[in-house]
């Protein structure tokens, strides 16, 4: 088996209704497939994390490595490619390519051999995983806090035990936004924060001191992921568990921010960290570390559905008879693409999500929605 063609799909909405993070205004959604075709006809599906037009432009500077080359050498492949951009990469786009890339080889292994990536990882562990709804973006022209408000009860009456919601603008407004949504959602559901580095030290300290009696599950990203040292003086100067690593790329950051003792909860995105190939070493790193994994999810149905093959593989850790089983972040935001792109949507029902077991990713793609989504040039 030989590959025969990489291409890349540029998928693209534009909102009715801007909304924005502390770190990105979105007035569009855009994210980038990757589509890798053997000389047999076997296809197999990956996403990039980040700007499709970058991720798609490294890809392109990817494919002598992979063209031609048998696509089940996933860990040379990788090893490879890594190489070609070692010296001006090592993180980001290098290696958010990179995993776009190695999603759609693991897809394809799978469909190889006629078993999900979960079975190729090591088997399955579960075969559903309770979500987390995430939105609760700041919107133009409402008043955010009620906004929010009404927004989270909303997650809470379709059956969400769990919400993460954005910070990271303003400490007294987003105090006021937090009291109002544990209001809203009351006392037993689990609710995150996710500040987006938007804060400062002193900020990020003075926010998790005054916003643990909301009883607050984790505070992701409070300060610019690349200063490790904020991170630690957050985690020793307010009591909330603190989570990140969406921006660290590939083992040797995760490294770093592990020696650190930077989080309580590290968050690697499969379609940003390496694909399944790199995730499953800074898994173990993790473990290494004692620090928990939660991965971070943000795009179309593909990168739903390689979050899933992982996590359905994922095991309890700390083993124990009732298990902490791991939670699927499951972006709520406007995004009309997310599902039409797949055959079968990969929906929640009482925010619990089914991991198909098909080989492979276990999904297959619309192309009439690829069509309907690609910006024509
Ligand atoms: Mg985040």
């Amino acid at each position: 088996m030989k590959i025969a063609a990489i291409q890349t799909h540029i998928l693209e909405h534009k909102l009715d209704t801007a909304f924005e993070s502390a770190s990105a205004r979105f007035d569009h959604r855009r994210h980038l497939l990757v589509e890798v075709t053997c000389e047999d006809g076997t296809t197999g599906w990956g996403e990039c994390l980040g700007p499709p037009a970058l991720n798609a432009a490294v890809i392109n500077h990817y494919k002598p490595v992979f063209l031609g080359a048998d696509p089940l050498r996933t860990e040379p492949l990788w090893l490879q490619a890594y190489n070609l951009l070692r010296d001006q990469g090592m993180r980001g786009l290098a290696i958010t390519a990179l995993s776009g890339i190695d999603v759609a080889l693991w897809d394809i292994k799978g469909k190889h051999f006629g078993m999900p990536v979960a079975t190729l990882l090591g088997g399955r562990v579960r075969d559903s995983v309770r979500a987390y709804a995430t939105g609760s973006f700041r919107r133009d022209g409402v008043d955010r806090v009620e906004d929010i408000a009404a927004e989270v009860a909303d997650y809470r009456a379709q059956g969400f035990d769990a919400v993460k919601i954005k910070i990271g603008f303003d400490v007294a407004e987003d105090l006021r936004v937090i009291a109002a949504v544990r209001d809203a959602i009351g006392p037993d559901m689990a609710l995150m924060i996710d500040a987006n580095h938007g804060y400062d030290t002193g900020e990020a300290i003075a926010l998790g001191q005054a916003a643990a009696p909301y009883d607050i599950a984790w505070f992701e990203e409070p300060v610019i992921p690349e200063n490790l040292t904020a991170y630690q003086d957050v985690r020793a100067g307010q009591p909330i568990p603190v989570a990140g690593g969406e921006t660290w790329h590939g083992r040797w950051a995760m490294q770093q921010a592990l020696d650190a003792r930077a989080v309580d909860i590290l968050q690697p995105d499969l379609c940003g960290v390496g694909g399944f190939t790199e995730m499953r070493r800074v898994a173990d790193q993790a473990t290494l570390a004692g620090t928990r994994l939660v991965p971070h999810v943000w795009g179309t149905g593909v990168q739903i559905a390689a979050s899933l093959q992982w996590m359905a593989a994922q095991l309890p850790d700390p083993p124990r008879p009732e298990a902490r089983d791991p939670i699927l972040e499951f972006d709520r935001t406007d995004m009309p693409f997310r599902q039409a792109i797949l055959t079968k949507p990969l929906d929640h029902k009482n925010g619990a999500v089914q991991i198909p077991d098909a080989p492979g990713l276990g999904i297959e793609i619309d192309r009439a929605a690829l069509d309907q989504y690609s910006p024509t040039p």
